[in-house]
Parts: C-alpha cells; structure tokens; sequence
C-alpha cells in the first residue's frame, strides 16, 4: 500500500534527494568511493558544499551582504548561538510556543530578554499581534512557523532592530523578503535534508558588536570566514541538502512550491471546517500555517479519536497523530508531500464521516 508521509520531522523529502543520495553514499563522484568515506576537503565535495550555497542563494533571493552556512547542531544549539553572538545587554521574543520558549530560556543566560508577547495561555492557537518591539533591544527574535501548534507568521515583518527568525519548519515554503532579517536559521530536517545538518543566512553588519568572548565553534564569523569549512560538515547532509535544493530549481522554485503549498493546505482546511467530526485548533485563520495542519475532534465526537486514528493508519497515513501538547491529528504538508497524500487524507476523512455520523 501507498504510505503517505505527514511526519513533522524528520520528515518526507524528494524521491529525488533520496535516490541522488542512497547512489552517492555507494559510490561519490565517479572517484570509487562512498560520499562517507572521502575527504571533506576534496575538491568533488568542495564543490559540493560551494553548489549547496549559491543554490541556497539563489532560491531565495539572497542579497548581498549576507552569508549561508551550513552547521552541525540542530536549530536548538542556534538558540544560544543567536544571543552569544548578538546580544550584549538585552533582547526582545515573541513567545508563540515550544521552540520559542526554549530559545527564550537560552538568551535569559546573556541578560535581560523581553517577552514582548506569548500565545501560552491558550495553548499557542493563535500569533499574538500588536505588540511593542524595544527599541533598545540589540534583536527582535521570531518563530515563523509553530511547528507543534500549527501557527505560522506568513508574512516578513517590519522590525526597527535587527530581526532574527528560527524558520526551520517553513523555509523554501513560501518567498521570504530576506532583507528585512539579520539572521535566519533552522535545522533542515523539515524541509531540506535528513538530520545533522543547520543552515543560517546570517547579515554581516550584525556581527562583531558582542562585548564578551565567543567560543570559536560558536561564532558565526567562523563558519563564513571559512565557508563552512572550518570543521568536517555534515558531509552526507549537505549533499542532501544539494538534491533538494536542486529538485526545488527544476519543480519551479519558491514561487511554485508556495503555490502548491498553499492549494495543499486550503484542501485539508477546507475538509476541516466542512467536516462536522473535525474542528481546527488554530483560532485566527490568518494564523494557519500551510506546513503544519493541526485539527481535533469536533465537540460531541471526542470518543471517535482512537478510532479516525486507527482508520487512517489503516489507510496508509502516517505521522499524523498530534503533538502530546495540543492532542487530536497533525498533518505535516511540506514541500516534498504530492498534493495526491492531501487528496488521500481528505477523502480518508469524508469515508469516515459517513461511516459515524
Ligand atoms: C524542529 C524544530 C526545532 C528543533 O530543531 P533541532 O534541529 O532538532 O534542534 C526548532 N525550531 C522549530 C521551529 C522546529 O520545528
């Protein structure tokens, strides 16, 4: 049978990544040897790593003035990185759930962080608005997309301090106006690449302005300065990372995936405020993210969870139970799921519907 992959993550990537991939770790650039087994700095994965990052560049519009680097870590060491390298006296959060909280908990150790809003007390179902950004902070830092609570700020905003944002769930969704952030992160298992390997598009200009040390791993300037060359990568990662980067190029870049992106996730929501078993979680439809659809059981029709769980199951959906926090289902649409696997779920859900009306 058919799987259909709603991970959040790890989760699905192109046939084509894998393929390109699997092929690569048995034998690596016609040199007879396995992409796990090579130098890092040979000149076919030299390549390799220069390719990644003018792709990288390149689909996003990247301006100049600003580097991509690719990092062990996961975006959870950025949590510190962020501040060790902005931050000397006070920073400003928007608390919009797990990965936010914990990014907040990080920069409390490098001084005053101001929580200028937070979505907590009702489970992070909606992004605050309206809120005040200090002026005095050294940066504004943002959570694009909630991964866990299916909340998604899809628009760039306008910051008068320098903007930092974890888009590690979001990134390559939809066209991002780069040059209204300083710094944007995200570990790639969402939508780029398997695990082990973090990007940042990091400004240049923000750089340099820390009072105390910073250890030299942790140092953004490391990483540009030698391309992300200063240690061994994440070798087989970033080679990933490359085929999805160039399965976006041939399937019509950013502006076609947001496209796709968005007609995937209107079909699922539409089933969901159509469907009288199913209710959305997330309050402000503006707030709906596009990768990360999170819906329950309607009221009246809480007893039926274990059993649409056990019938999708049935039918081939995988990834979709909720998380622990939030409770019912989470369909994870990246840019990797046909929009066929939404179809799937969709009619899932309408078959049974009219088994238990
Ligand atoms: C998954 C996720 C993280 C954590 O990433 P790691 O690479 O596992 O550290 C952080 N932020 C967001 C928004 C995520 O979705």
């Amino acid at each position: 049978m058919k799987k259909h992959n709603f991970y959040a993550g790890p989760s699905i990537l192109p046939q084509y990544t894998i393929e390109n991939t699997a092929n690569a770790i048995k034998e690596f650039a016609d040199m007879g040897l396995s992409l796990m087994e090579i130098s890092h700095r040979s000149k076919q994965f030299v390549a390799v790593m220069e390719e990644a990052q003018q792709l990288f560049k390149e689909l996003l519009n990247i301006p100049e003035g600003y580097s991509v680097i690719f990092v062990g870590g996961g975006a959870s060491t950025q949590f510190a990185m962020v501040p060790f390298n902005l931050m000397n006296k006070k920073s400003a959060y928007l608390n919009t759930g797990a990965w936010s909280k914990k990014a907040i908990k990080e920069a409390k150790a490098f001084g005053e962080v101001d929580v200028v809003a937070s979505s907590e007390d009702t489970v992070f179902n909606y992004i605050p608005k309206n809120y005040v950004i200090p002026e005095d902070a050294d940066y504004f830092h943002i959570t694009t997309n909630n991964t866990i609570y299916g909340t998604e700020i899809k628009h760039d905003i306008d910051c008068p301090i320098p903007l930092v944002a974890d888009m590690s769930s979001d990134i390559f969704s939809r066209p991002v106006d780069i040059s209204k952030y300083a710094i944007i992160y995200g570990g790639a298992q969402k939508n780029l690449a398997p695990a082990g390997v973090t990007f940042a598009i990091v400004r240049h200009d923000v750089l340099g302005k820390v009072e105390h040390h910073i250890p030299t791993m942790l140092n953004y300037q490391t990483h540009i300065d030698k391309d992300s060359m200063f240690n061994t990568p994440p070798v087989v990662p970033v080679y990933a990372a490359l085929q999805t980067l160039k399965w976006l190029k041939a399937n019509g870049g950013i502006q076609k995936m947001h496209e796709v992106n968005l007609h995937k996730a209107a079909l699922l929501y539409d089933e969901i405020d159509r469907n009288p078993l199913f209710k959305g979680t997330v309050t402000d439809k503006e707030d709906r993210s596009i990768m990360n659809i999170c819906f329950v059981m309607n009221d009246g029709f809480e007893s039926k969870e274990k059993a649409f769980f056990d019938y999708a199951s049935e039918r081939g959906m995988i990834g979709i139970k909720g998380h622990r926090s939030v409770g019912g289902f989470r369909a994870s649409t990246y840019n990797a799921l046909p929009t066929e696997s939404v179809e799937a779920l969709v009619k899932t859900m309408q078959d049974f519907e009219s088994e238990n009306k």
